[in-house]
Parts: structure tokens; C-alpha cells; sequence
């Protein structure tokens, strides 16, 4: 069950993305330089000063949030193909995220089911969870409850996270996946999904979306759990298309 194996999959559409997402980042970046540049200067009244800094702080902000939902997952190109125990991950993910929660007033609560184990590349589930855990918490400005489920089968495994945010009409809906597409201004890079589904599709999973305007929202997304796996792995083994570690 431990076996490691690397394939060649690669999400073209997404690393064709790789330019404009440079955009993303060198703009703010092209801007809060200037502004440094102009704090340089002499004469500057204390009023100007410090209206120039907030103006970096959000420049730089922005460029970091492309970095968070977007650069740890495009920072290999091949997918690696490893035992991920869901569990674990959902655990640290939280835990990078439970600071934020707290400030926030929202309360992250789980429910697991059995371990079980995919198979995947680790550090860009992890991108997943944070995305989605992120997107949900931002749903919630008044704070609210953040639920983390497992259910499992004899052969999947489903990861459903719930908020009790804002929610979302049938329109946007729709739209998700969409790059760029957000509703947050400035503060959305709309990155955060189209990477999520990108990584869910190569781990052959599936994402649902079930929202309520002023409600809630889950995400739920399957995936096959080991055992059916094993049965690809041989196959590719066949195939020849990994490397065992
Ligand atoms: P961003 O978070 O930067 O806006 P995403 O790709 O992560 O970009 O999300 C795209 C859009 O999907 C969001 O702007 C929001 O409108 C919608 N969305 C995603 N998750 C949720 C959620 N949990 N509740 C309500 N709306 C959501
Ligand atoms: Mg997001």
C-alpha cells in the first residue's frame, strides 16, 4: 500500500496559465515598488507617507494571495502518486488555518469516518484543502461553523466541507471553476478553484457543490480509496509509465 510511484500526468491548461499568473504577481509587485521609490524622495509630509505604506501593504497582500492559491501548485510540474491518508492532511490543514478561524470567530469541527487512504500528490491535496477551507471561511464575515466530514465505502472515500456562510445563487454557481472568476474585488484572485478542480481531476476524483444563498455551502468532493486503485497501479505498471521508489 506504500508504494510510490511518479507519472508524467501534467495539467496544460493550468501551466499555460503559468504567464498571465505572472501578471498577477508582477503588477502589485511593479507597483508597491514605485511607491517605495516615491517614499525615497525627500519632502514628503507624514499625511502622504503613510498613505503610500498602506498603499505597498495592500500591493504586496495582493501578490501574495496568487502566490497562496496558486504557486505551491504549479511549483512541480509532475504529479507525484502517493499514499495520502486523509485524515492527516485534513488535520494539518486545519491547523494552519486555525488561527485565522479564531480571529474570525469560526469554530472548525470534524467528522471522520474510517481512515482511509487515496492516492495522490500530498502537497497539492493539501492546496485543495486549503483553498476550499479558505473560500468557505471567507464566507463566513459575521463567522460561523465550519464542518469537515468523511464518509467512506468499500471503495470511495468522500470529503465534504460545509460552511454556514453566505452561499451562493444558481448563477455563481455555475461559474466556479472559471478562472479569474470572483466575487471579492480586490481581495480574490479567483485562482483558488479552477486549481482545486484541476487537482481533483488528475487525483480522478469528483467535486459536487451544493449552496444555499444566505445558507451555506459543501463541497464535497470522491475519490477512489486504495484498494480500487491497486488495480491501475498494476495496470500502468504494465504500461511502463512510472518509476517505483
Ligand atoms: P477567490 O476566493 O479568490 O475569489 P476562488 O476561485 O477561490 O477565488 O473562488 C471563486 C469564487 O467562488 C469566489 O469569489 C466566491 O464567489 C465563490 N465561492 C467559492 N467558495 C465559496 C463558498 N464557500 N461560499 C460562497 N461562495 C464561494
Ligand atoms: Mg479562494
Amino acid at each position: 500500500l506504500r508504494k510510490h510511484l511518479l507519472n508524467t500526468k501534467r495539467l496544460e491548461a493550468v501551466e499555460q496559465m503559468g504567464a498571465s499568473i505572472s501578471h498577477e504577481i508582477r503588477n502589485p509587485l511593479t507597483a508597491a515598488t514605485g511607491f517605495v521609490q516615491l517614499l525615497q524622495s525627500e519632502n514628503i509630509s507624514m499625511e502622504s507617507r503613510s498613505q503610500y505604506l498602506s498603499i505597498i501593504k495592500k500591493e504586496l497582500k495582493s501578490a501574495e494571495r496568487v502566490i497562496q492559491d496558486y504557486l505551491t501548485f504549479s511549483k512541480t510540474e509532475d504529479f507525484l502518486t502517493e499514499t495520502i491518508y486523509v485524515h492527516d492532511e485534513i488535520k494539518q490543514a486545519i491547523q494552519s488555518l486555525q488561527l485565522t478561524a479564531k480571529k474570525k470567530s469560526i469554530e472548525i469541527i470534524t467528522h471522520f469516518s474510517n481512515d482511509l487512504a487515496i492516492i495522490g500528490d500530498k502537497q497539492k491535496f493539501h492546496q485543495c484543502l486549503i483553498n476550499i477551507i479558505k473560500n468557505g471561511m471567507e464566507a463566513m464575515p459575521k463567522g460561523g461553523t465550519l464542518t469537515i466530514e468523511t464518509e467512506t465505502t468499500s471503495s470511495m472515500v468522500s470529503i465534504l466541507i460545509k460552511d454556514t456562510g453566505i452561499g451562493m445563487t444558481p448563477e455563481q454557481l455555475n461559474r466556479l471553476g472559471e478562472p479569474y472568476y470572483s466575487t471579492k474585488g480586490k481581495k480574490g484572485t479567483g485562482l483558488g478553484l479552477m486549481v482545486v478542480y484541476s487537482i481533483i481531476r488528475s487525483m480522478n476524483g469528483t467535486v459536487h457543490v451544493d449552496s444555499e444563498l444566505n445558507s451555506g455551502t459543501t463541497f464535497k468532493f470522491t475519490f477512489p480509496s486504495i484498494p480500487d486503485h491497486l488495480e491501475q497501479i498494476e495496470i500502468l505498471e504494465n504500461e511502463n509509465k512510472y518509476v517505483l521508489s
